[in-house]
């Protein structure tokens, strides 16, 4: 038996989860969704982050950053540190994707503000 929090939604509800007859199995779950995340949470948690990337101008040295859907909770890091040694040398903005399929993962790394884009445009005035 394991407890669990919902992160599907803003409820964060509170479940039990237990093995029954090789299926994890949720209480708890005010809906069917915290019995999807719970049955993946147990056996290959994912996860979606937002974070910033460098970029080569001291004006605008951070750009944000989000991965464009769930991937292994176990690959973060290693997703991380592909971010980590980007700089950003183009001029980019919202939506636009950064690094496509990062490790393979099925998952790209897209831009989530038109800031550097802008900066560049006010720039070339
Ligand atoms: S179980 Fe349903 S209601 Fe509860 S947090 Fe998850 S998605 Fe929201």
């Amino acid at each position: 038996m394991k407890e669990l929090v919902c992160i599907t939604c803003p409820n964060s509800c509170r479940m039990m989860v237990e093995q029954k007859g090789g299926k994890w199995i949720a209480s708890g779950n005010r809906c069917p969704r915290g019995q999807k995340f719970a049955e993946d949470e147990m056996t290959c948690p994912k996860r979606t982050f937002s974070t910033t990337v460098r970029t080569a101008w001291k004006d605008v040295p951070v750009l944000p950053v989000r991965i464009s859907q769930e991937i292994p909770k176990e690959n973060i890091f290693d997703v991380m540190e592909v971010i980590n040694r980007t700089t950003v040398r183009q001029s980019i903005g919202r939506d636009d994707v950064l690094i496509p399929n990062v490790l393979g993962l099925g998952a790209d790394v897209i831009v989530t503000s038109d800031c550097l884009k802008e900066y560049l445009e006010e720039e070339d005035r």
